[in-house]
């Protein structure tokens, strides 16, 4: 199995670490060219507005709406679940490619927190764990635009910070930057 990891910014090394780790094999995505023969993809956290307009530059968001709309499993982790979310809000909303039917606000932990640690609590037993260590940097606060489609995994003081439509997944925080490997092994799963 194949996982890309869309490499244009971002918190790309510390997902390939990760994944090397569980014995995938990894793939840069820069290009349209670079989709082809991934089992999945990881959106990496970053900065949304930067990464949109390189998105569009490198012509790589039509072929990536096409691929998830046909079933291919993807990842947004914190700004790369900016890029996934039908409806962006707060400062400067960057254009997405609007397929989950989730509600971003950027940077939605506000000021004084933005950026923290804190222990979540995993409501879905597929992930193996209950306590998660989640970090969190200038997150963004994730809600479902429509509850019947979309799953909410986990939440920090009810608050939903990873959440799942089909073969999308998004979470606020950043499992890259910790030891703990059970989201990319729930993520590998899915692409299996
Ligand atoms: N605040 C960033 C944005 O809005 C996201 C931060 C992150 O990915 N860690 O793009």
């Amino acid at each position: 199995m194949t996982i890309g990891i869309l490499a244009i910014q971002g918190s790309v090394i510390e997902h390939k670490h990760m994944l090397q780790q569980l014995n995938v094999k990894v793939k840069d995505v820069r290009l349209p060219s670079n989709l082809e023969g991934i089992d999945g993809l990881i959106i990496p956290g970053g900065e949304s507005t930067t990464m949109s307009k390189l998105m569009k530059r490198y012509k790589l968001s039509d072929e990536l709406k096409r691929l998830i709309q046909n079933g291919l499993p993807v990842w947004g982790t914190c700004a790369g679940a900016i890029l996934l979310a039908k409806k962006v809000t707060g400062q400067n909303p960057p254009p997405t490619l609007e397929m989950m039917d989730i509600e971003v606000k950027r940077n939605g932990y506000g000021r004084q927190l933005y950026s923290f640690e804190k222990e979540l609590r995993i409501k879905n037993e597929e992930l193996k764990i209950e306590n998660f260590n989640g970090m969190f940097i200038r997150a963004p606060k994730i809600k479902p635009l429509a509850e019947e489609n979309v799953t909410v995994l986990a939440e920090i003081d009810s608050e939903p910070v990873m959440l799942k439509q089909n073969n999308m997944l998004v979470t606020s925080f950043h499992p890259e930057l910790t030891d703990e490997p059970s989201v990319h092994q729930y993520f590998i799963d899915m692409c299996n």
